[in-house]
């Protein structure tokens, strides 16, 4: 292939945008390559060119860490089951599988993902290269259950990270930004299939602040939505059954009812009026937690953690020493009080377990995390600029994939392998090929 040689799999760029639409480029050109080899072929035109190469996943993230100015790469072509290690209840998928995708790949074979977020539209690649993680004391985030990775390189060569080959470089590629080349497939360990009991629960907002930690650790999977100006807060407690325990699903019709006329149109009816007449919201927002979550039923472990997600919004979520998270939220609801804000979205609580990928928000703590939310409609940039300040307070530190407002400097403050992993991406990645605006932000040009 001569410089002059535009490989048939690009293609001229054309405009994209991510999820909450707030952030959107042009790439000088778009590519969905269908192999391996493909991928090899991009890098290798995008050194001769100059040109960096960014891969996306489904555009999910909130910040700008997908866009690709150069050449984008869409890895949607590369999904899909390619091996299993039944013995030991090992997948290994191509990195553009979507979350959604898991259930009729994983079901036959008796497994499940270990923990999931509240959605399954991502990407398993986008999912774990930003640190994505569900609730649970006792469970970590998604790219912990990586147990190997096959990367494209800036020397567009093809490497092997696993238990037995560049160990070494395992906690930074199960949770690489897409900083350190292009994942291809990646080997999941999953678990046997499960059940949740799911129950959903009204409470009041200091009742479980001051019982927090014993509510998180006390369940399978504990999390609570706090609804500015009230009091009140929804809880959801979810514990593990086995496989084979009797189901008891919510039932299309009042699931289809709740998932996505309750929890959605009027989420988005709540932040329509808020926006036309913000003084209405505080009392819109305590109608909201009568109608608000009071259910119990039991279901396959992929249908009780993720739901449909119609109504757009802006989210920034900060991880904190989950001992932390009561004095925070109360920091929080008095800077909501005293700047006068009026917040139609609630704030949503969540736990995990400490690990050992050195971006992940949880490395060597146990963690609580606090997500506030904005209408797509709404100025998101006041409200989490101030909640940012409360979290920078208790060595808050920021989802990779949510807006936030930080930098490599005080990046590098808050985790200890920070400077680990820009080494990792010195030998990986010298020139720079795959990098963004938002990368040279938080890990330095
Ligand atoms: C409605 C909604 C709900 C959400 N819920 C949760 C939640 O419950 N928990 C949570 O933690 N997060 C949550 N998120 C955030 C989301 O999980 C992450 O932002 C995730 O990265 C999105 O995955 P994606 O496939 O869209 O990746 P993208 O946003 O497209 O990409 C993210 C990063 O991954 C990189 N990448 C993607 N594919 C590859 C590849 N093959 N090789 C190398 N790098 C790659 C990209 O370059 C980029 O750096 C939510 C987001 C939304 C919009």
């Amino acid at each position: 292939m001569t410089i002059d040689t535009v490989p048939a799999v690009l293609h001229p760029g054309t405009t994209w945008k991510n999820w909450s639409r707030i952030e959107s480029v042009r790439p000088v050109f778009n590519a969905r390559p269908s192999s391996v080899g493909e991928v090899v072929e991009i890098v290798r035109f995008a050194r001769a060119r100059g040109l960096m190469v960014k891969t996306v996943g489904a555009g999910h993230s909130f910040t700008a860490i997908a866009a690709a100015p150069g050449i984008q790469l869409d890895v949607s072509a590369l999904d899909g089951l390619l091996d299993v290690d039944a013995a030991r209840g090992r997948v290994t998928l191509g990195a553009g599988t979507n979350l959604h995708q898991l259930p009729a790949i994983l079901g036959p074979l008796g497994l499940a993902l270990e923990n999931m977020g509240d959605i399954d539209r991502q990407t398993i690649a986008g999912a774990t290269s930003t640190g994505t993680h569900g609730t649970g004391a006792r469970f970590r985030g998604l790219a912990t259950q990586i147990v190997a990775i096959t990367l494209v390189t800036a020397d567009a060569a093809v490497l092997q990270i696993s238990e037995t080959e560049n160990a070494e470089l395992l906690p930074a590629a199960r949770l690489g930004l897409g900083a350190l080349g292009v994942l291809v497939d990646l080997t999941l360990q999953c678990v046997p299939a499960f059940l949740l009991d799911a129950v959903e629960r009204p409470a009041g907002l200091e009742e479980v602040l001051d019982g927090f930690d014993e509510r998180a650790t006390s369940v399978d999977h504990f999390e609570f939505y706090w609804w500015p100006h009230t009091d009140g807060v929804m809880t959801k407690s979810n514990s593990r059954l086995p496989g084979d325990a009797e189901r008891r699903p919510i039932g299309a019709l009042s699931g289809w009812f709740e998932d996505r006329v309750v929890s959605n149109t009027v989420l988005a009816m709540i932040c329509n009026i808020g926006r036309i007449a913000p003084a209405t919201t505080p009392a819109i927002n305590r109608f909201a937690t009568r109608v608000y979550g009071n259910r119990s039923y039991r279901d396959h472990s992929h249908e009780v953690f993720a739901s449909p997600r119609t109504t757009r919004f802006r989210e920034m979520e900060y991880a904190i020493p989950r001992q932390s998270v009561p004095d925070a939220l109360r920091d929080i609801r008095r800077l909501i009080d005293a700047r006068g804000w009026r917040i139609s979205f609630p704030v949503e609580v969540r736990v995990a377990a400490a690990d050992d990928n050195w971006l992940s928000t949880a490395q060597g703590r146990e963690t609580g995390y606090i997500a506030v939310h904005r209408y797509f409609r709404d100025d998101h940039d006041e409200y989490f600029r101030g909640v940012e300040q409360v979290l920078r307070a208790y060595r808050g530190r920021p989802h990779w994939g949510k807006i936030h407002y930080q930098d490599a400097a005080s990046l590098a403050e808050l985790y200890p392998h920070h400077g680990d992993f820009v080494a990792a991406r010195n030998r990986l990645d010298p020139e720079r090929r795959f990098t963004n605006p938002y990368l040279d932000r938080v890990l330095g040009a």
